[in-house]
This record gives structure tokens, sequence and C-alpha cells, in this order.
């Protein structure tokens, strides 16, 4: 059995970026905390608690702590009481922080701004607050839509922006459906290119493969957009880590692909390849 490894698995640049900031915060600060999860990967957060990095909620911040942000992004409101309150390491991927700047600006022009994401995700509901902070007027004209079918707005002109984990056939639909409803449409393409490179190797790996693994914590958003992505194609299962590796499944398979998630650590996916070698596979480089 061949084990495919693709080569875009695992920490992103931003991901990595955060981490170490937060590790930098972590040894600095003699009381530093977690705005909720750093990343959507549990191991990881665990291990950051280990290092005195608790998560907590805005209202649990005490005075003279450190506050260490999110890497996907944090809402404008909120980051603006943190920071008037105390120290802040914002470690909002650079990337995500376009796209909040473009949406903030956008929406100081006038432009209706349109969310290409996952409604509730923390990205995409700080990509609208920047939005909503950067309208003079009424703050109606700001959703956050997954798809198409979802788009309930239509007026003068429109700007649309993607959550940087989003699908690239998702914001070329929901551009698509602005040219009629809007007399002007800008559309930028902000999602992010490790997210764009990982989904179009996940897609060819998995159509080379009997099975494809995703590895990846269940709350990270752009893990599952690579099982929908691989699961269109090819049987996939979705572990987070080795110990859910089943057996069973790579039964009768002569080739399996296995790639990973922005915000999964190098160790969690070595130790899934590992488990794949003492079940008989042998690991090939990516192709
Ligand atoms: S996937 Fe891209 S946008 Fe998201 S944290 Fe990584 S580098 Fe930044």
């Amino acid at each position: 059995m061949k084990v495919i490894v693709a080569e875009s698995a695992g920490f992103c640049f931003g991901v990595r970026r955060a981490v170490e900031r937060a590790e930098g915060a972590a040894a600095e600060a003699s009381t530093a905390v977690c705005l909720g999860p750093l990343i959507h990967n549990p191991q990881e957060v665990e291990r950051l608690q280990e290092l005195g990095l608790r998560p907590v909620e805005e209202a649990e911040v005490a005075a003279g702590e450190t506050v260490v942000t999110r890497s996907h992004g944090t809402p404008a409101d909120q980051l603006a009481r943190l920071e008037a309150r105390g120290p802040v390491v914002d470690t909002t991927c650079p990337f995500v922080k376009v796209c909040q700047q473009r949406a903030e600006k956008m929406a100081s022009e006038g432009y209706a701004v349109i969310v290409v994401g996952d409604p509730g995700h923390p990205e995409a509901e700080s990509i609208a607050s920047f939005a909503r902070r950067g309208r003079s007027a009424p703050e109606d004209a700001v959703r956050v839509v997954t798809d198409a079918e979802q788009l309930e707005l239509g007026g003068k002109k429109a700007a649309v922006v993607a959550q940087t984990t989003a699908r690239e056939e998702n914001l070329a639909r929901v551009v698509a459906a602005c040219l009629p409803r809007f007399a002007e449409v800008r559309a930028f393409n902000t999602i992010c290119d490790a997210t764009a490179r990982r989904q179009r190797e996940a897609r060819e790996l998995a159509r080379g493969a009997d099975l494809v693994i995703v590895v990846g914590g269940r709350r990270s958003a752009n893990t599952r957009r690579l099982v929908d992505i691989c699961a269109e194609v090819r049987q996939t299962r979705w572990i987070e880590g080795a110990e859910e590796l089943s057996p069973g499944w790579i039964e009768g398979c002569e080739r399996v692909a296995v790639t990973a998630g922005a915000s999964t650590p190098d160790r969690v996916l070595s130790a899934v390849v590992r488990r794949l070698e003492v079940l008989g596979g042998n690991v090939q480089d990516g192709e």
C-alpha cells in the first residue's frame, strides 16, 4: 500500500507565525492568556496551555494580563476594547488583515459588503465586523454567505470578499449572482494562496487514491473544506489524531492519500503517517 502525503499538509505561514508569537508572549509576560483557542487544533491549544496560555473569554481577562488574539481574526470592537485595556499580542494572519481592511474600506465607500464564508465562523464574522465599522450609513448592507442562494441583497454597488479559507467555486458563484442584482460589483479574491494550493493538491491526490485521510481539528473550517473536496471524488476519513485511524479503513487499498489542515501540527501529522507505516504503508513523496 502506497501512502502519499500532500506537500502542502500541515501548518501554514499564518498559523506558524501565530504559534511563535504566542510562545513569545508566554515566555515574556508573567501572565498571558489567549482570547479563545489560538487556532482550531485541540492538541496545539493544549500544548500552549501547558506553556501557561489559557484560552479565556473577554470578560475573564484580568487587569494587567497580556492578551494573545486568534490567528483567524478578532471582531473590530472587541480588539479596540482589549487594546484600550492593556497589552495585546495580535496574531491575526496578515492575509486575514488584508481582507478585514479591504472590507472596511469598501464599506466606507458605500459598497454593500458580501463576505463569502461560514456564517458564525470567527474569521468571517471578524471580516464582517470591520465592514460594519467602515459603514457610515445604516449597517444592514453587510452579509456573510456561504453560497449564491443565500444572497438576498441588491442595490447600487457591492464588494465581494472571501474568508481566506473559502472555496474558489463558491466565491465565483456569489460574484456571478451579484451581477444581475447590483449596478456595480467589485470582487476581491482574498482566498489565501496557501489554502487554494492545499485544496487543489488535495483534489488531485484524492483522484489518484483509494482512500483519503484528512488530519485536523473538528472545528477547523479549512480542514472541513478539505474533507468536502476530497469526499466529492473519493472515500474520505477525517481524524484529529493517529489514535482514531481504524485499520479496517485501509483494507484492500493500494494508495492512501494523507493531507492535513493548516492548523494541524507536524507532530500530529507525522504520528498518523507512522501509524500507516506500522499498518503496512510505504510512504512516497507527494506526486
Ligand atoms: S490559511 Fe492562509 S490566511 Fe489562514 S492563517 Fe494560514 S496563511 Fe493565514
